[in-house]
């Protein structure tokens, strides 16, 4: 029995991640998950799955889940403090699907622990990828990529240790919901219009990041760490059906591809089952009715947070840090319909062309950076 914490259980990936385990009862048992806010949510994976450790936001949270849970035997936790207990627990596996910043402070605590992260949270990666990385190195603390992107790339990688180190990596992206939109007609889409993802079921923030492209611009940084790959030896390219969802270039002209219809639960599943294969619950890839796949390049000018992206990953220190803040205050403003679309590129680039601390290295320093990124974007906000 594999016993797991879920942290950001009432999510979108955290519903894929209990979808799973209720599938395969006798080999995960939940130990403990966390929610921001939602405790009525929260209370009833508690009652589905039996955990001992529920942590919740704040002391609202913890009232409203008490008073759901009546019977509740085990520990009720509150805030970031009950995040980083919750990762010092002893259980075979983490998986990290809280989205956002609010990822990183708890991914640290795993990777410092051992054992296996599942990472699902890839902001924690683009704000501080170098620390975490070498964190989990240094305290033998496997991670296993849940972006499907990265999944892919992983399970590519696999027995290709040594001089068979990949030449080139190449991430597929689904173009999202304005693939086919000009500047113009972006200039009024609505917060509605860019969470409809048209082939993944994904968290707001997630769909908006998809549909400026920043998703993708997050995942090569996300790349860059996960596989110690330079930024010039790293590229995404359109394919609007998402079936291939990574490419590896070696020397010798050989790309293996991994392929995948367009469901979180293939990516979960092998992370949970590492390094086994189960049945995630997805159809059969019928690549006779898919009948095509296309692949196109992506227009920077289109798409300009992808190439802001681009440029952080390439300056490094700080910036990836700033992008990540900047980036992350503006979707909420979007979609608290305070700024429009094309204000996001806009507002991520005010601020990387300011200055700004230092990234020394630890956390305070990273948490200093995004504080001040998160500030310099909400005075360019005042300014539109
Ligand atoms: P979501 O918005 O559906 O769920 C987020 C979860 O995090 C919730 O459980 C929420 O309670 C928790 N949370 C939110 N803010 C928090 C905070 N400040 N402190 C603690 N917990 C907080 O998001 P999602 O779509 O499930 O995505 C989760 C992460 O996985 C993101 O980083 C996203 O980029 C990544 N990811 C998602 C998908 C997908 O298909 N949904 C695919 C690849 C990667
Ligand atoms: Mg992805």
């Amino acid at each position: 029995m594999k016993r797991i914490s879920l942290f950001g259980a009432t999510g979108t990936i955290g519903d894929n991640a209990l979808d799973l385990m209720a599938r395969h009862q006798g080999r995960f048992s939940l130990f403990a998950a966390s929610a921001e806010a939602n405790a009525e949510k929260l209370a009833d994976i508690a009652r589905r799955f039996n955990p001992s450790l529920l942590v919740i936001g704040d002391e609202k949270g913890r009232i409203a889940l008490s008073a759901a849970l009546p019977d509740f035997k085990g520990d009720i936790l509150v805030g970031e403090q009950g995040l980083l207990q919750m990762a010092e627990q002893d259980v075979a596996l983490n998986i990290m699907a809280i989205v956002g910043f609010a990822g990183l402070a708890p991914s640290l605590a795993c990777a410092a622990r051992g054992g296996a992260l599942a990472l699902a949270n890839k902001e924690a990666l683009v704000a501080a990828g170098a620390h975490l990385m070498t964190l989990a190195a240094a305290n033998k603390t496997q991670i296993l990529p849940v972006d499907s992107e990265h999944n892919a790339v992983f399970q590519l990688l696999q027995g290709q240790g040594g001089a068979a180190q990949p030449d080139n990596i190449t991430l597929t992206a689904s173009g999202g919901p304005f693939r086919e939109f000009t500047r113009a007609a972006m200039q009024k889409v609505t917060p509605e219009q860019a969470v409809a993802h048209p082939n993944w079921s994904m968290g707001a923030k997630i769909s908006v990041d998809s549909a400026t492209m920043m998703n993708k611009g997050l995942e090569l940084i996300e790349a860059h760490h996960l596989f110690a790959i330079a930024p010039d030896k790293l590229d995404a390219i359109i394919h609007p059906q998402s079936i291939v969802h990574g490419l590896v270039h070696f020397a010798d002209g050989s790309v293996l591809a991994q392929k995948g219809s367009p469901d979180m639960r293939v990516p979960l599943a092998y992370c949970m089952a590492y390094p086994d294969r189960i049945d995630a619950g997805v159809a059969p890839l019928d690549l006779t009715a898919q009948g095509r796949l296309d692949f196109a390049a992506i227009d920077r000018a289109q798409f300009p947070c992808l190439a802001l992206a681009e440029a952080a990953m390439r300056a490094g220190g700080a910036a990836p840090a700033r992008l990540n803040a900047a980036n992350e205050a503006a979707v909420a403003a979007f979609l608290e319909n305070r700024i429009g679309f094309l204000q996001i590129a806009e507002t991520v680039d005010a601020v990387l062309q300011k200055q700004g601390c230092n990234d020394s290295g630890d956390i305070e320093a990273v948490r200093a950076i995004d504080s001040e990124a998160r500030a310099q974007a909400k005075a360019h906000f005042d300014t539109l």
